[in-house]
């Protein structure tokens, strides 16, 4: 049965985290995969989440089956936290539960490719390695354009633009919402407002993903403002929700998909494919995580936590970037420019460190990343970050 199998592409942070684990050096640094980590190194437990857990276990609930389409509750403040309260009021989303924004990814591709027949997906690159093998699963063709100047070190938005006015109508564009990965380099409002404008205009379906909401400013709202201009234009769009980054709910999957529509009669059928598909591919999503997250919604108390909880994520992201900058620029004097780890968002830092240079970090220098140069900073803390500043200031003077 099983003969004619090949191998398959290896995965890059599969192999980093091995090599990571064998590595019995007490001073390795781990910058490599998108999670947040404490000033200790160690995963982060929100405190609204530890309370919501206090609550959930009061509770005694039992282990029964959810609705397909996912728990009520969670769907409603879902939908709330991503797109706003008016329009959950108006009955013009279709949300479904997925397994992580993952799982929302991929059942957005698989409505739009295998029941919409809309099947060109267009990427930005660098992107999301996932995207790739997600899209070609779900049966989608994608078109690759260049999304970041890696000279000037910001959006390459002459080249979205070409994209998208070579786009036939019915395209997708698969667009990351904020925290951008893996560049950390976001569009700006005014982009985003071109950018929507000309979607509509060409008949082009947002794509977008959200796996970050929160990181970037520390609050929700403010996060969602792209979401927020494609409302006000009266827009169809996609938004692939992730509670992964947002709640530390990484290893429970919880995710969602809101499909956006112009009235209440689409959002019906849309959501009963979303029904079908999900039928067919995992019955029913899982309910820890999900039930934690619309406990947090639903108790103000919890919700106040919450924006402290992100508020202090951000905080800290950004005080992480104000040492490695001035670590680069005025302890070691590394030469280049190194402002660009304070103006991009998030978890990542994209350094601009050659293949060679992040190899020879992972090789000989205890230092773990993916060798297109992306850091998470989150990685960084009061113990390692002058040690990975002056290991970054020797690669860059002796690697090419
Ligand atoms: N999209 C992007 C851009 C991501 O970085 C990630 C997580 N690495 C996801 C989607 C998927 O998130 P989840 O872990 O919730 O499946």
């Amino acid at each position: 049965v099983f003969e004619g199998l090949q191998y398959q592409e290896p995965d890059e942070f599969n192999d980093i985290r091995k090599k990571l684990s064998q590595d019995s050096n007490g001073r390795k640094i781990d910058v490599s995969a998108g999670v947040y980590r404490d000033e200790n190194g160690k995963p982060y437990l929100l405190k609204a989440i530890s309370q919501a857990e206090d609550i959930l276990h009061d509770a005694k609930r039992d282990h029964d089956y959810n609705f397909c389409l996912g728990i009520p509750e969670f769907l409603n403040a879902a939908a709330t936290i991503a797109l706003g309260e008016k329009l959950v009021k108006e009955k013009k989303v279709a949300s479904c539960q997925t397994i992580g924004g993952t799982g929302a990814c991929h059942l957005g591709a698989t409505l739009l490719s295998n029941f919409c027949n809309f099947r060109k997906f267009y990427i930005g690159t660098p992107a999301w390695p996932n995207y790739f093998p997600l899209i070609k699963q779900a049966g989608g063709e994608v078109i690759k354009y260049n999304y970041y100047d890696s000279e000037k070190k910001e959006v390459d938005f002459t080249s979205i633009l070409n994209a998208l006015e070579s786009a036939p109508k019915n395209s997708i564009f698969i667009l990351q919402l904020c925290c951008h990965n893996p560049t950390g380099t976001d569009l700006s409002q005014e982009q985003w407002n071109i950018l929507t404008s000309k979607m509509k205009q060409k008949e082009v379906v947002p794509f977008v993903d959200g796996a970050y909401q929160g990181l970037a400013s520390g609050d929700l709202e403010k996060d969602a403002w792209p979401i927020q201009n494609m409302i006000s234009k009266d827009m169809e769009f996609l938004f692939c929700q992730s509670f992964s980054k947002s709640l530390g709910l990484y290893g429970e999957r919880v995710g969602c998909l809101h499909v956006v529509t112009s009235d209440s009669k689409k959002a019906e059928i849309v959501t009963d494919s979303l029904r079908f598909i999900f039928r067919s591919e995992c019955s029913s999503a899982p309910a820890f995580g999900a039930l934690l997250t619309s406990s947090i919604s639903q108790n103000p108390e919890l919700r106040e936590q919450w924006k402290e909880d992100l508020e202090g994520i951000s905080h800290r992201l950004s005080q992480v970037r104000k040492k490695v900058h001035y670590f680069l620029t005025e302890r070691y004097k590394t030469p280049g420019n190194w402002d660009h780890v304070l103006t991009q968002k998030g978890l990542f830092w994209f350094s601009g460190l050659t293949r060679e240079q992040s190899k020879a970090l992972i090789d000989n220098l205890h230092v773990y990343l993916p060798l297109n140069g992306r850091v998470n900073v989150a990685g960084l803390n009061k113990k390692n970050t002058e040690d990975f500043c002056a290991l970054i200031d020797y690669v860059v003077r002796n690697v090419k």
